[in-house]
């Protein structure tokens, strides 16, 4: 069923299915990269944990109307997904200042964004991924004024989402990435990945980091907060 190697990017594979044109295998890797690459390593089961928290996020947000490239998982590290172009935006949901924007701006982490930030940023690695506004994104991509403005309310209402299923968790979304692609037909989707690799999360009651900021910052153990984060999910996605 997996066909040949498409791509290799920094934290999955992606394989060609034989005789399915329109759909991809997405392999999870054990690698963690942070700070476009800088900071490089490897931790045993790190595939596993992303590969089966983003399959239940989908899975969630399918279940509450919201489509995506997802599929289904294969095994532990690997799911079939709908094969898109992907649109080179990350689009970031704030709703709480963390990371990136507390430096850029100079705002205090914790200060809490009502209605939450929405920013673009261009996927580029050659250009660190730099911030950018609407009019540079028509420059930069194939996007219509329309697509952007459903791209924006897809990423709120996925916030509103994901922040319930977190918060049933006892865990506060604070911040999160999205990528969207195109199908064959021009339809925009929800693709990539929604992973503690891609959002922070806080638990809600200590506010203890339980995303890739442990391994960015050097504070904790990445395998066993991704796996407490797969654990809460799963008992209360009654799976
Ligand atoms: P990166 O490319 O940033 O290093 P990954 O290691 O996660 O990231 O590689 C996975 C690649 O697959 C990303 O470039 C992502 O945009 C792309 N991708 C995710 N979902 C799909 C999809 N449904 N169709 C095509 N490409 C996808
Ligand atoms: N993010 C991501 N991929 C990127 C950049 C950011 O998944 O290439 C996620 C990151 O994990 C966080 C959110 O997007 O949940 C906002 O990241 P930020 O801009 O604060 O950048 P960072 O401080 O993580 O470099």
């Amino acid at each position: 069923m997996k066909g040949s190697l498409l791509y290799e990017g920094k934290a999955k594979k992606v394989y060609h299915v034989n005789d399915q044109e329109d759909q991809l295998i997405l392999s999870y890797k054990n690698d963690a990269t942070a700070f476009n690459g800088k900071k490089k390593d490897q931790f045993e089961g790190k595939g596993r944990l992303n590969n089966l928290i983003t399959s239940k996020v989908f899975e969630y947000l399918k279940q509450h109307q919201i489509d995506s490239h997802f599929i289904k998982a294969l095994n532990d590290t690997e799911q079939l997904v709908q094969k898109t172009t992907i649109i080179p935006l990350e689009v970031v949901v704030r709703n709480v200042a963390a990371g990136s924007i507390t430096r850029r701006l100079g705002i205090q982490e914790k200060t809490r964004f009502t209605p939450p930030i929405v920013e673009l940023f261009y996927k580029k690695d050659e250009l660190n991924d730099p911030l950018i506004n609407d009019v540079h994104a028509y420059h930069l991509t194939d996007i219509t004024e329309q697509e952007l403005v459903y791209i924006k309310e897809m990423a709120l209402t996925v916030n509103e989402q994901l922040t319930q299923l977190f918060k049933e968790a006892n865990l506060q979304l604070v911040d999160f990435k999205l990528e969207f692609g195109r199908l064959a037909d021009g339809t925009i989707v929800l693709a990539d990945e929604v992973s503690p690799d891609t959002c922070r999360l806080w638990d809600l009651e200590t506010g203890e980091k339980m995303d890739k900021d442990v391994f960015r910052e050097n504070i904790g153990d990445l395998i066993s907060t991704y796996e407490n984060i797969l654990q809460r999910l799963e008992a209360n996605t009654h799976a």
